[in-house]
């Protein structure tokens, strides 16, 4: 059989849970992953970022009625490489639930494995089957959470800066919890960096509207790059008014499933920065679209990808595949081991910047002791 005539005979889930996982604002403790089988011997891995076992529930369900089922039910037979279709299939054939949020986060670890397929058949990495080539390497911040303490953040902003970084973000921790803090954290982030390096601020959903046009003014002194979800994310009109406020680019999408979502945040929210996570958007065949979207609106598009290797490396592929790129979320949080146990490969910053892998596919692969080292059984 022709390789190019497979079909899909199975999507299988696996929950992954690191061994020791915090109470704090990193979604690496844990991993849902999927694998879809075909035919001819191929598979693909996918990955997404969301509540796991929701997402087990909504791939794995069976079939209802016309507009509800499991997607797994929906997309078995199917041609791999008809990945709009399948796309289309798995959104219209599951609306009743499937609109936003976790279904819309599954249908998209499966998109991403169909694009591993299709790249493995084809001996293909994904950015050249999207048409991309706009980046052979792609420059790379360093994303980390606050520290507890303003020393601490000036502690991680020295330390990736020494590295290579050339941009640091800071995220989530003690933010948003009193004025002065706040300032002292944003002061000590710029001191760690030092002038030379960017600094991006990720307020992580902490604040009121008057409250974040009050903080953008005060963090202007600081130069952050951008001042990322400083507002909840459906709160389109705070961000209307706080982009018409501040200098400062607002960053925005991490939260968002599906382009009309991204739509929103851009025509009403009036954002400065688009970020898509290829595990929660919907997957290559989304992501694309909302690229596209931004692009006509002269807005620039960041990943968003505080996983595995397996989202990172979608991300490499996206970003390089789209113009309005310029710069690779790169997590450096040290505990979190799953990162770096269960795929073959790493994905490494070299002098500031990550390579975009070459190789079929995702170019990312599993490693075979990882559902027995990491598997959550169910
Ligand atoms: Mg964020």
């Amino acid at each position: 059989m022709s390789k190019l005539t497979m079909k899909i005979t199975d999507v299988k889930t696996y929950y992954l849970r690191s061994n020791v996982v915090r109470d704090r604002a990193d979604s690496g403790q844990d991993a849902l992953i999927v694998v879809v089988e075909t035919d001819a011997g191929i598979s693909g891995l996918g990955e997404v970022d969301s509540a796991p076992l929701a997402v087990k529930g909504a791939i794995e369900g069976p079939y209802s009625h016309a507009v509800t089922a499991g997607l797994r039910s929906l997309v078995i037979g199917e041609d791999p490489f008809e990945t709009e279709k399948i796309w289309h299939k798995m959104y219209r054939e599951n609306i009743y639930s499937g609109r936003r949020g976790i279904a819309i986060h599954a249908m998209g670890g499966i998109d991403l494995a169909l694009w591993d397929i299709k790249g493995k058949a084809l001996g293909m990495p994904v950015w050249k089957l999207l048409g991309g080539g706009f980046h052979s390497k792609i420059r790379a911040y360093a994303s980390t959470l606050f520290g507890d303490t303003p020393a601490d953040t000036r502690e991680r902003g020295e330390r990736f800066v020494s590295q290579g970084f050339s941009a640091v973000k800071f995220g989530w921790g003690p933010l948003g919890q009193d004025e002065k803090l706040d300032l002292d954290l944003v002061r000590s982030a710029r001191e760690g960096v030092g002038d030379g390096a960017d600094l991006m601020i990720d307020a992580g959903l902490c604040y009121d509207t008057k409250t974040a046009i009050h903080r953008a003014k005060q963090f202007e002194q600081f130069r952050p790059y951008w001042f990322e979800e400083p507002l909840l994310p459906d709160n389109y009109d705070g961000y209307r008014r706080l982009c018409e406020s501040t200098p400062l680019r607002i960053a925005a999408g991490e939260e968002e499933s599906s382009r009309l979502s991204f739509l929103d945040l851009m025509d009403r929210g009036k954002i400065d920065i688009v970020q898509v996570d290829l595990t929660r958007c919907g997957g290559f065949t989304e992501a694309m679209k909302i690229a596209s979207l931004a692009e006509d609106r002269a807005l620039p598009v960041v990943n968003h990808g505080f996983t595995t290797y397996i989202n990172i490396a979608a991300s490499l592929h996206f970003l390089a595949s789209i113009s309005n790129s310029f710069i690779l979320e790169y997590v450096v949080e040290q505990d979190t081991i799953l990162r770096d146990e269960i795929t073959n490969q790493d994905i490494r910053m070299i002098d500031g910047f990550v390579a975009v892998p070459d190789g079929p596919g995702l170019g990312v692969t599993l490693r075979t002791d990882a559902l027995e080292r990491f598997g959550i059984k169910l």
